[in-house]
C-alpha cells in the first residue's frame, strides 16, 4: 500500500513545531527544497510529510542586533550579495554562497538549508536502483560502509560551503525546539557521525545565523571541485583573521563535520596546517582520492596564509 503523502504550509514557527511534533518520525521541513527534494527523488528521503516553512516571516531578513548581524534562516543564497552589511564586513560569506551549485539553485536555496544540507558520499547519493544493486550501506539501513568496508562508522562528508565560511568568522546559530530558543556556536551542531550528522532534534527549526560585527576579518576561501559550477565540494577551506589576531580555520568536504583549527596569527603555520590535515577523516568516497584531498588541504591553507600575510 502506498503511504498517504501530506503537504503542510506553516506560517509561524509555533505552527511548524506543532506540526512537526504531530508528524514526528515521518516529516521533513521544506525551505528551498534543493536538497530535500533531490534526496526524495533518489529515494534517500522517504518521509511522507513535508512541512513548508517558506512563509514564516520570522525566519527572514538581515538586521543588526547588538554586536551581531542576524541573518534569517530563509535568506536566499543568491541575494546575500546585495546586502551592504555583508558586503562591508563578511564578503567571505557572499563568496561561499556564490560557490554553491548553480545560479538557478542559488535563487531558491536558503542559508538555513545550506548549513543543514545532508552529508554526501559517492556510494550513497545514487539512485535507489544503484544502491540496491551494490547493497545498502550504513547510511541507508545496510550493515557495512562500502567506502571503508568498516561496520562501525559512516564518513559521508559535510558539503555545505557556507558553514566553513560562517564558522571561520565565529558565527552562531539560533534555533527553536520543544525546549524553547537556544543559540550556540555553529560548529557545535555537527555530530561527526555521517549517519546522523547533526545534534539537533528532529523537530528543531533553525531561525537565524549570527555573525559578530566590528571584528575586521581578513579572509581567504577556496573550494576544490571538478567543474566551476553545479558541483558539490571535494574540499572547502575558509580562513579568517580578526583585528585581535585571532586566526580560525574551518574545512568542509573532508570529514562528516567541519574541521576547525583555532590559533593566533603568530602561531607556526606549518603546525596549524598539520593539525588540520590530521583532524580531517577523509575517506575514498569522493570523485577525488582521499590522498589528493588531504594534500590539497595543505596547498589551500598555504595559499590562504600567503594571501593574508
Ligand atoms: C545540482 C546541485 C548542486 C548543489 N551544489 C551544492 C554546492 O556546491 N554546495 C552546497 O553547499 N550545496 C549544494 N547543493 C545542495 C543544496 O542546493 C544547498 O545546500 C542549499 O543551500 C540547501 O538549501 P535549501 O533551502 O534548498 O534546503 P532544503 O532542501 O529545503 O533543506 C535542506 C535540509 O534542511 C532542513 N531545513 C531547511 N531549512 C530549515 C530550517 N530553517 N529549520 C530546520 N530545518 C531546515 C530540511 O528539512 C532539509 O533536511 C546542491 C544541490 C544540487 C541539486
Ligand atoms: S561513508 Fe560509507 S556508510 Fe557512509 S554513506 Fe558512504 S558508503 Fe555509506
Amino acid at each position: 500500500m502506498i503511504a498517504e503523502k501530506k503537504y503542510i504550509l506553516a506560517t509561524t514557527v509555533q505552527e511548524a513545531i506543532e506540526q512537526a511534533i504531530a508528524n514526528k518520525g515521518n516529516f521533513k521541513f521544506l525551505a528551498g527544497g534543493t536538497d530535500v527534494m533531490v534526496n526524495k527523488f533518489q529515494g534517500n528521503e522517504t518521509s511522507g510529510c513535508l512541512i513548508d516553512i517558506t512563509k514564516i516571516e520570522a525566519l527572514k531578513g538581515i538586521t543588526k542586533q547588538g554586536n551581531f548581524l542576524r541573518i534569517g534562516a530563509l535568506e536566499i543564497l543568491e541575494e546575500l550579495k546585495f546586502n551592504a552589511d555583508l558586503k562591508a564586513e563578511f564578503p567571505m560569506l557572499i563568496e561561499a554562497a556564490l560557490a554553491v551549485g548553480s545560479p538557478l539553485i542559488r535563487k531558491t536555496a536558503t542559508i538555513g538549508g545550506n548549513v543543514l544540507c545532508e552529508n554526501r558520499c559517492l556510494y550513497y547519493n545514487q539512485s535507489e536502483w544503484w544502491r540496491e544493486s551494490v547493497g545498502y550501506c550504513l547510511k541507508c539501513s545496510g550493515d557495512i560502509c562500502i567506502a571503508t568496508q568498516g561496520k562501525n562508522a559512516c564518513f559521508s562528508e559535510l558539503v555545505s560551503d557556507t558553514a566553513p565560511a560562517l564558522i571561520a568568522m565565529d558565527a552562531e546559530i539560533e534555533f527553536i525546539d520543544e525546549n524553547g530558543t537556544s543559540r550556540k556556536k555553529l560548529e557545535e551542531i555537527y555530530s561527526g557521525d555521517g549517519v546522523k550528522p547533526r545534534n539537533l532534534s528532529e523537530t528543531t527549526i533553525v531561525t537565524a545565523l549570527y555573525l559578530p560585527l566590528n571584528r575586521s576579518f581578513k579572509t581567504a576561501f577556496f573550494k576544490l571541485r571538478e567543474r566551476e559550477s553545479l558541483e558539490f565540494t571535494s574540499l572547502t577551506t575558509a580562513v579568517a583573521i580578526d583585528k585581535n589576531n585571532k586566526l580560525k580555520i574551518a574545512l568542509a568536504g573532508v570529514d562528516p563535520k567541519p574541521v576547525v583549527v583555532e590559533g593566533n596569527v603568530n602561531d607556526d603555520k606549518e603546525e596549524l596546517i598539520k593539525k588540520a590535515v590530521k583532524s580531517a577523516r577523509a575517506v575514498d568516497n569522493d570523485m577525488y582520492s582521499r590522498k589528493y584531498r588531504r594534500e590539497m588541504i595543505s596547498v589551500y591553507l598555504k595559499r590562504s596564509f600567503e594571501r593574508l600575510s
